[in-house]
């Protein structure tokens, strides 16, 4: 793949900062940076030296970049690329991470110049931890990355992109923005909701019953409180921005664990059988596909 000249990292996290070992490893830009807006995490990315230069000013973070790459909360996205737009290069590309496609395809071209590429992307791959010490090269390995361009993007830049993440060791998936979201509501959105809804409802457990809970955790809580440990204000603005998917599937989300209620109150066995035979063969179905 060609070298990137400048490569930006707008966001310092899990995801950014996997990506920058990996760049680091693999050469894959002559010059690496990093914008974070706190001191506490530019000083953290400094330690870490896998960027050639950790900037506190996010326009001039961006000047001669001509890859510039967005690992803040979805929410944050379309402020920052409004300040930045007047301090990009001409034909540089801009792309993200975000968790999100619907809102950011919609918003992020209004602020940008024409003489800019926008590329959205999500990489599937992450773990409950955040912050610029959580990432690692290996994240990104086998697992799937989402892209989802506009039809007049340029395939020059599109080609860029995705050759960045088939580095990182990713399969490419080329996807309609709004059916990414509705697909994620479903395999990531609403299972990440239903981990904080349960483990919402210990904390609200009386203190004697709580003891028990976190005693007995491996009894299947415990893999429920590792995805709700995830980061707060990513997951915030994960729902406010897809809420339209994530209504629509935990409405059906909603239907199907009614219908388990009726069978337990029924005493019917063959129903929840039959649902757990079912989806056992998803289980097998993601280790076939080396997803697990
Ligand atoms: P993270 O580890 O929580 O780090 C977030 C970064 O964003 C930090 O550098 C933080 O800067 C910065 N930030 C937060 N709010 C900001 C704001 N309002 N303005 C400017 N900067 C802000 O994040 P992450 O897990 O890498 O997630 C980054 C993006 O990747 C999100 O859009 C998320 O949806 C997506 N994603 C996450 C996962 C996952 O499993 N974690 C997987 C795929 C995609 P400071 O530290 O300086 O405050």
């Amino acid at each position: 793949m060609g070298k990137f000249n400048k490569v930006t990292f707008i966001g310092f996290g899990l995801i950014n900062s996997s990506l920058a070992h990996v760049f680091k490893s693999k050469s894959l830009a002559k010059e690496t940076c990093a914008y974070s807006r706190r001191k506490e995490t530019r000083n953290k990315i400094k330690k870490l030296k896998i960027v050639d230069n950790v900037y506190d000013d996010i326009k001039k973070s961006v000047k001669n970049s001509d890859l510039i790459i967005l690992g803040v909360p979805v929410g944050a996205m379309k402020k920052i690329v409004t300040i930045i737009a007047s301090s990009l290069e001409s034909g540089a590309i801009i792309t993200d991470v975000g968790s999100v496609k619907k809102e950011l395809v919609d918003s992020i071209p209004l602020v940008l110049p024409n003489h800019i590429h926008f590329i959205p992307g999500h990489p599937i791959a992450g773990t409950e931890n955040s912050g610029p010490e959580s990432g690692f090269s290996e994240l990104f390995k086998g697992r799937w990355c989402i892209l989802t361009p506009g039809q007049n993007t340029s395939k020059t830049a599109l080609a860029k992109v995705k050759n960045m993440w088939i580095e990182a060791g990713m399969q490419i998936a080329i996807m309609d923005a709004e059916y990414h979201d509705r697909v994620l509501a479903i395999t990531s959105h609403i299972p990440h909701l239903v981990a904080f809804s349960i483990v919402g409802t210990v904390t609200e457990l009386e203190d004697q019953l709580k003891t028990e809970v976190i005693k007995y955790s491996a009894g299947g809580f415990r893999d429920f409180t590792r995805i709700a440990a995830s980061d707060p204000v990513m997951w915030r603005d994960v729902f406010l921005n897809n809420s339209e998917a994530v209504l629509e599937m935990l409405g059906r989300f909603i239907e199907d664990l009614t219908a388990l209620q009726k069978s337990i109150r029924w005493q019917d066995g063959e129903s929840l059988e039959k649902l757990f035979t079912k989806t056992r063969e998803i289980r097998k179905g993601i280790i076939s596909e080396e997803q697990d």
